[in-house]
């Protein structure tokens, strides 16, 4: 189809989504985990869709990290640069924010993710590294989660403040929402109060504050405090001297600090979690405001594997567009999905083994876990016992595990994570195949969440807001074994979709905890379920295989997730 020129209806453009982090693309590493990710499969979707859509990110020249591991697990990071100008163009105009008093210059490049009808939407990344501008501020939108709170909040004001000016510089001036995507960008909204009480002086604080409420979408995504930003009054004032003055200083601050949750749930006329069972979570941790959810869902095409690409155009075509035909999976015959299946997993089984020389085969029940190695998510729970893990493979069945994921670089305890899983790789050396792959990102994630049998999922609940990679994993016919949190509370039908991980009940996020209980309901459903069923009834694993794609395919991904935003938020009123 023609590709339309997008210089024509830029003054269409109505919805500006704004966030720290986007996977754009997987060879641009402007994303450290599942917030960017999904941001870029909004995008994806939003072009697919034709959704009139820009957004609004921040350059990320020096990217988030590089892994290396050494034979311990220990991890050290490198940057990751690379060449913004080989991806996206630079636009003309400048702007520039206010930071400590003074006048930091920023331009834009302009990255175009095009849909499957030729539909383009631009994403603005935003950069300080102008020559006007001095070392150390060029260096402010280098490094994604990099340095210090002064670092960050320099890093927001670029990005809530610097969007705003940028957007209206580049002549989208029609803008019906601002979509923030978590709190990083949570300035905006000072920023376009100040806006409003330019053009129209005679407006009332009240007035404006109801016209910028109406103006906010607000996206919450984690319960978990720390996940969080606060800055404190001094940093604020220091930061933000000739630009917000003492009155407005204490209105943006709550308690003498500025938690950018706050700022955005105070401004935003539509709010919301990122499942069901978020949604109750944030509404306790933030008692007062209208919190709704959107459950999220994950690029059904992008993250669909060759072999499963070919069977859905074979059957269902039309689902590339219409994600609601994978519901028709239910027709396609099991041995073709048992087919697309062995395919996708002899990718992966030979990427490993290339990698490795560990000697994974096809034929054993291959459990996944990637995800950021962060401690809520407990990573190391298969391997808490690894007497009981070798009798299980003992008694029911062999297991060959694949693992990736980065720890933060100021993250101690995600780093010990990791070592202590190459621990306990070396202890079940000789018993269970456990591979660690280095560098975890979005073409890795492509190959692990549908070449493995298995997705496991062991977040300390209600600590995950949603998670996403077992989305991708049941598009691909993977059935998860998870803790029931996040999207899993909705996705899980047990025995059907896949299989619950019991667990206590808990509605406050707090990480201190005994796991062995846990783990022992793990061990359990693998021991006496998932592997007799892998290795002694194929009908039933095929079926679930089938049901994993029709039931929560059909759903958990992000082309049902943006009609969601369009129905609930972006045209709500
Ligand atoms: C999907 C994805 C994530 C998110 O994983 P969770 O399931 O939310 O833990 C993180 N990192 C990468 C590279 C991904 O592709």
């Amino acid at each position: 189809m023609e590709r339309r020129d997008s210089s024509l209806i830029e003054e269409y453009f109505h919805i500006a989504l704004f966030s720290m982090e986007i996977g754009m693309h997987p060879k641009i590493p402007t994303y450290s985990g599942g917030l960017g990710v999904l941001a870029g499969d909004i995008l994806r979707s939003c072009a697919d869709l034709n959704v009139p859509l820009v957004a609004v990110t921040l350059a990320s020249n020096k990217g988030y990290l590089s892994q290396y591991l050494n034979e311990e697990g220990n991890q050290t990071e490198g940057s990751m640069c690379w060449r913004i100008q080989d991806f996206a163009t630079l636009m003309t105009p400048k702007v520039s924010v206010p930071i400590a008093g003074r006048a930091v210059k920023v331009q834009a490049w302009k990255y175009l993710i095009t849909g499957l009808e030729g539909h383009q939407v631009p994403v603005y990344l935003l950069d300080t590294d102008l020559f006007e501008n001095s070392d150390s501020d060029r260096e402010i939108t280098s490094y994604l989660y990099g340095g210090d709170l002064s670092y960050r909040l320099s890093q927001e004001i670029v990005l809530g403040i610097g969007g705003v000016r940028m957007l209206a510089a580049l002549g989208h001036t029609d803008i019906r929402k601002y979509h923030l995507n978590e709190g990083h960008s949570a300035l905006a909204v000072v920023e376009l109060a100040k806006e409003i009480k330019k053009n129209s002086p005679n407006l009332s604080a009240g007035q404006i504050e109801e016209l910028v409420r109406h103006k906010c979408v607000f996206t919450t995504h984690t319960p978990i405090p720390a996940g969080h930003d606060i800055f404190s009054v001094d940093l604020v004032k220091s930061l933000l001297k000739g630009y917000c003055d003492e009155a407005e200083i204490d209105t943006i601050c709550y308690k003498d600090e500025l938690n950018m949750t706050l700022l955005a749930l105070e401004h935003s006329g539509h709010i919301n979690g990122v499942a069901k069972r978020h949604e109750e979570i944030s509404r306790n941790m933030f008692p007062g405001y209208p919190i709704d959810s959107i459950t999220n869902g994950v690029h059904h095409v992008f993250w669909t594997s060759k072999p499963f690409r070919r069977l859905y155009d074979k059957h269902t075509s039309g689902w590339r567009k219409d994600s609601f035909n994978l519901r028709y999976v239910m027709s396609i015959p099991l041995e073709e999905i048992v087919q697309a299946h062995r395919e996708a997993k002899r990718m992966l089984i030979d990427l490993v083994n290339t990698k490795h020389h560990i000697g994974m085969d096809y034929d054993t029940c291959t459990v996944g876990f990637a995800r950021r190695m962060a401690r809520y998510k407990r990573p190391h729970l298969l391997f808490s016992n690894p007497d009981r893990l070798v009798s299980i493979t003992k008694n029911s069945g062999p297991i060959q595990v694949i693992i990736a994921g980065k720890a933060h670089p100021k993250d101690t305890l995600g780093k010990e994570l990791i070592k202590s899983i190459f621990a306990a790789m070396k202890r079940l050396e000789t018993d269970i195949k456990i591979v660690f792959l280095e560098n975890y990102d979005m073409e890795l994630a492509q190959f692990i969440t549908s070449g493995v049998d298995v997705w496991l999922n062991t977040p300390k609940i209600p600590c995950e807001a949603s998670g996403t990679s077992g989305m991708k994993a049941c598009l691909n016919g993977v059935p998860s074994l998870s803790v029931l949190d996040g999207w899993w509370v909705e996705g899980c039908v047990e025995g059907v979709t896949g299989w619950a991980i019991e667990t206590k009940v808990a509605n406050v996020c707090e990480l201190e905890m005994d796991d062995s209980e846990e783990a022992e309901s793990l061990y359990r459903k693998l021991e006496q379920v998932v592997l007799p069923m892998f290795y002694t009834d194929r009908e039933k694993w095929a079926q679930i295989m089938r049901y994993a794609i029709a039931f929560n395919g059909s759903f958990f991904n992000s082309h049902r997730m943006v009609l969601q935003y369009l129905l609930n938020a972006y045209f709500a009123e």
